[in-house]
This record gives C-alpha cells, sequence and structure tokens, in this order.
C-alpha cells in the first residue's frame, strides 16, 4: 500500500501525456533498496513481494498511481531540441515520506510513450545497475542526487547493438522537473504554463523564493554546490544537456557517466562527446551554460523586459563565485583545511602535479591521511616538495574531515563493466560486491580492498556509451 499525492498530474494538460507503463513477460527482482525504500516510508517486505515487484515492472499499477510520461525540450550538446520528454518513463507517483519530504516514483524502462519518437521505451540491464550502483554512491557521499529504489528483469530481450536482458529502474527524485522543462514552455510562448510551472517549483523546492528571480537564484547555487561535489570526487556525468540538470540541484541522467581514474582535467567517457564538450573541467562552465538558458525562461515572468534581462544576467553571473567557493571548501576538505582564497594556489598545485603522472584521483587523496600518496607518483621529489608546503600550512590536517571527504573505494569504470557483464550472464554476485564496497565508501574494510584498487593499464575501460 502505497499512498500517492500526486502535485504533478495536477498541473494543466500540455504538461504530461497520461500513459500506462507496458507489462513484461517475466518480471524478476534484481535490486531493492531496503534503506531507501525506508525513509520513503515504503513496506520493504511488500515491494519485495509479488505485489511490488508488479509494480516496479510496471505490470501492476497500485492505487493512487496516476502515471505520466513528462514533457520537456532541451539542447544537446548545444542543439535545441523543442520536443523530448519520457521518451521511456513513466511517473507512478510522488510519495510524501515519513518526514514530509516529497518524492517522485518513476519507471525507467517501461516501454512507450507518447514521446518516444522512434525509440523502444526499454532499457537493459547495463545501463540500470550502471545507474543503479553510481547514483547509490553518490547519495553515500551525500552528493545531491537522484535515487535508485529497485531494478527489475523483465524477462524480455532489449534490441541493441546485440539483444540484451531488458531492465526497469525504479528512480527516486524530489522531482524529475528539469531546465528543460521551462524550455518546453518557454520556446512554445506559453508564458500560462511557464507561470504555473515557477509557481510549482517554488513551492516544492524554493519555498523561500521571491518569484522567478528567487527562483533563478535558488537553482544557480544549488547546481553550483553540486557541481563542486562531482567535482571533488572526480565525476564526469558525460551529458549536461539542458534536460539532464534538475531544477531541484540532483544530479540526474546517469548514461554515460564515469569517474576517473587517473586525474586529467580533460577526461571524456562518453563515447559520442567528441569534442570534450563534457569534459570534467568543463562542467561548470556547461552549468552556466545551461542556466543561462534557464534564466532565458524566466525573463517574461520578471516585469518590464530590460530589468529583467539585467537581473537574470546579474544572476547567472553569481555561478562563478558560488562555485569557487564551494570548489574550495571541498577541495579543503579533501585536504584536512578549511580552505581560504589563500590555499587556492596550494590545491592547484597539487592537481596539476597529478594531472601530469595521471596519478589516481581517489588513491592521491585517501592516500595523504595514510602516508601512501607518495606511491602515486613516479616524481617524487616534486611530491615532497608540495607535501612538505601542504604540511606548513596545516601541520595537523583534519583526519574525520578527510575521512569525510575522500571515498576509499569508487564504482570504477572497470568494476562497473566487470558486474554488468557477470550480470548479463547471470551472475548478480560482483554487482551486489561492488554495491555494498561502494555504498559505505569511507569504512576501511579489507576485503574490499580489490575495490580500490586502480585498474591496471590493460583493465581500464576509457569509454562509456548511453546504450539507453
Ligand atoms: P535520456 O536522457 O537518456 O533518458 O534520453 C534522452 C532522450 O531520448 C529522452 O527524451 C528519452 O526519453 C529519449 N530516449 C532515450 N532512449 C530511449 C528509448 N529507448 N526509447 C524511447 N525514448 C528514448
Ligand atoms: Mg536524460
Ligand atoms: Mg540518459
Amino acid at each position: 500500500m502505497i499512498h500517492f499525492d500526486n502535485s504533478y498530474a495536477r498541473l494543466p494538460d500540455g504538461f504530461f501525456a497520461r500513459v500506462q507503463p507496458t507489462p513484461v513477460s517475466a518480471p524478476r527482482l534484481l535490486a531493492l533498496n531496503a534503506p531507501l525504500a525506508e525513509r520513503l516510508g515504503l513496506d520493504v517486505d511488500w515491494l519485495a513481494g509479488s505485489d511490488g515487484v508488479a509494480m516496479l515492472a510496471g505490470n501492476a499499477l497500485p492505487e493512487g498511481a496516476e502515471p505520466i510520461a513528462q514533457a520537456y525540450a532541451g539542447h544537446q550538446f548545444g542543439g535545441f531540441v523543442p520536443q523530448l520528454g519520457d521518451g521511456r518513463a513513466v511517473l507512478l507517483g510522488e510519495v510524501v515520506a515519513p518526514d514530509g519530504h516529497r518524492f517522485d516514483l518513476q519507471l525507467k524502462g517501461s516501454g512507450q510513450t507518447p514521446f518516444s519518437r522512434r525509440g523502444d521505451g526499454r532499457a537493459w540491464l547495463g545501463p540500470v545497475l550502471r545507474e543503479y550502483v553510481v547514483s547509490e554512491f553518490m547519495a553515500a557521499m551525500d552528493v545531491p542526487t537522484t535515487r535508485a529504489l529497485a531494478a527489475v528483469e523483465t524477462g524480455e530481450r532489449v534490441q541493441r547493438e546485440q539483444a540484451y536482458p531488458g531492465a526497469v529502474l525504479t528512480r527516486v527524485a524530489s522531482s524529475h522537473i528539469r531546465v528543460g522543462t521551462f524550455q518546453y514552455f518557454a520556446v512554445r510562448g506559453n508564458v500560462e504554463a511557464l507561470q504555473a510551472l515557477t509557481d510549482h517549483v517554488i513551492a516544492r523546492h524554493y519555498p523561500d523564493a521571491d518569484g522567478p528571480l528567487g527562483l533563478l537564484q535558488g537553482v544557480i547555487a544549488r547546481q553550483a554546490a553540486t557541481i563542486a561535489q562531482w567535482m571533488a570526487l572526480g565525476f564526469i556525468h558525460g551529458v549536461m544537456n539542458t534536460d539532464n540538470m534538475a531544477v531541484s540541484g540532483e544530479t540526474i541522467d546517469y548514461g554515460p557517466c564515469a569517474f576517473m581514474d587517473g586525474y586529467h582535467p580533460q577526461t571524456v567517457f562518453s563515447s559520442i562527446d567528441q569534442h570534450g564538450r563534457y569534459a570534467w573541467a568543463e562542467q561548470p562552465q556547461i552549468a552556466v551554460w545551461n542556466l543561462a538558458q534557464l534564466a532565458t525562461c524566466l525573463i517574461p515572468l520578471m516585469g518590464e523586459r530590460e530589468a529583467a534581462i539585467e537581473a537574470a544576467t546579474k544572476a547567472v553571473h553569481t555561478f562563478p563565485d558560488l562555485y569557487q567557493a564551494e570548489w574550495r571548501r571541498r577541495f579543503g576538505s579533501k585536504l584536512g583545511i578549511e580552505a581560504t582564497e589563500a590555499d587556492q594556489g596550494l590545491i592547484e598545485r597539487l592537481l596539476t602535479l597529478m594531472a601530469t603522472e595521471r596519478a589516481d584521483f581517489t588513491r592521491v587523496f585517501t592516500g595523504l591521511a595514510d602516508g601512501s600518496a607518495r606511491d602515486e607518483f613516479t616524481d617524487r621529489e616534486a611530491f615532497d616538495a608540495w607535501h612538505a608546503d601542504w604540511r606548513e600550512r596545516a601541520p595537523e590536517p583534519d583526519a574525520a574531515m578527510m575521512a569525510r571527504a575522500n571515498p576509499r573505494r569508487i564504482p570504477r569504470n572497470h568494476r562497473i563493466e566487470q558486474a554488468i557483464e557477470a550480470a548479463v550472464s547471470g551472475d548478480l554476485a560482483p554487482f551486489q560486491r561492488l554495491f555494498e564496497a561502494v555504498t559505505h565508501p569511507r569504512e576501511d574494510c579489507e576485503h574490499w580492498d580489490d575495490l580500490a584498487r586502480a585498474p591496471k593499464p590493460d583493465e581500464v575501460v576509457p569509454r562509456t556509451f548511453c546504450g539507453t
């Protein structure tokens, strides 16, 4: 029994299409996130039982669900697409958790919708497990993110480069409203709908915001903070299209994402990102670009046009300082210091050394705590000189702060690929083990040491695919 309270489905027609998930032939539960279910106030035993699995597969609708596919537009790699929308996802409804927070329950891979265009509306096991493990790692590291409640196998095959087992992910988000949702109405000149969307988002995510400008400022601040956290984990989102930027500030769409092993600021994983538009170091600039699109959408709601443009522009221009302050705080924590502007150079010098050697991003920082960081460099002299400066600045770096900021284990791309490969051939154990290890990322646990190691050169998996 789930108590739905579907606020988005109360919005006017045109915000979504009512659509049923397409049933699947033989649903089987692959993973259920019990702690998240409890956090949402859902009954774990019910979810794991046949009625629950039927819901998680899209085979049965629980009472109170009002399934919809949401409409949105978006800039994809800089090119505007006026209509995207949930082409393979269905929002079942919203639940209000015991603590009063509202969450979307969305099925991803649940079949075609009016927004599917040419797609089959399905997902295969690979991207479902990738999103499951990476989004839950992000949550464990306190990064604002959508969550993964469950993954089910469908018993059907999905045709990609080859036929793969189909799967459905149940995604939980504080909402699925994107910059692209605003663009959808803005490009149609539908000011009334823009106003309704703005009111909805303010009530839902920014109750203290004073109108559209306040909303814009709120989104900018949250995105600046979220992206600084990505940077501090070596996370590369890979597809920062405006339809993949949530106005809640949560990280969304884990399609081609990956974490760096060896550090280099221009690292790209996504096979379709040929020009490095969404490389690690580009992410803050891309966020500004996306937020400028949101600002453009909101201007018609902001009164006199010239003044509105000026205010919106000013808001977007606050991003660099907000971001820089968060970046400094996050990277400072990684070094066990409360960093000020004067520490910027110390942080950047370490990153430069790391880039020269492609030192392992994760291991360098955990190594600073246990004394093994030096082993990650071949130019020991350069490292020692930096280390001496760090210890001069911080004779006693805050160990607890460092332990919180620096994960011992991340979901490394080669490990994700291994886990997917095993799962495709029917063995879920590597996935389950990886999941446990990276959702307890700060625990010092010897039997997970192999997962903390960097890939050997022949193990590196340098590419990811949207793979849908
Ligand atoms: P994504 O952001 O990865 O969900 O995909 C970008 C756009 O393509 C969205 O509008 C999706 O709904 C759509 N899309 C991706 N894969 C499929 C699919 N297999 N079937 C239908 N639509 C899809
Ligand atoms: Mg997307
Ligand atoms: Mg995607």
